[in-house]
């Protein structure tokens, strides 16, 4: 009916809203870094309020212990190791990792 199209539309607009909170945190991170935190807090909340996931590779951009926007060399550090990766996030100093190589992304 009408009303699962409406849910199928608006969790594609929070997805559109979510992958646009990420572009601007990016081109907002240089001159205000607190606004592109700011920025990815509120796309994890549309992601949340509309359970809608946000994309594997968005969500490398965020320190998920502390919700800091992650800029390799400026917020965070970045290390491969054998088939890892190792950010080290500065704002709160914990690391994420993640498979180098991982299936079907
Ligand atoms: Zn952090």
């Amino acid at each position: 009916m009408a009303r699962k199209n409406r849910k199928k539309l608006i969790r594609d607009i929070a997805q559109q809203q979510i992958q646009r909170l990420f572009e601007l945190a990016d081109v907002i991170s240089k001159t205000r870094p607190e606004l592109s935190d700011r920025y990815i807090h509120m796309a994890k909340q549309i992601g949340m309020r509309h359970r809608v996931r946000i994309p594997s590779q968005l969500k490398r951009r965020m320190c998920k212990h502390c919700g800091k926007y992650l800029v390799p060399g400026r917020t965070c550090r970045v290390r491969l190791n054998y088939a890892r990766v190792i950010i080290t996030c500065y704002a709160c100093g914990k690391q994420i990792r993640y498979p180098y190589k991982t299936q079907g992304n």
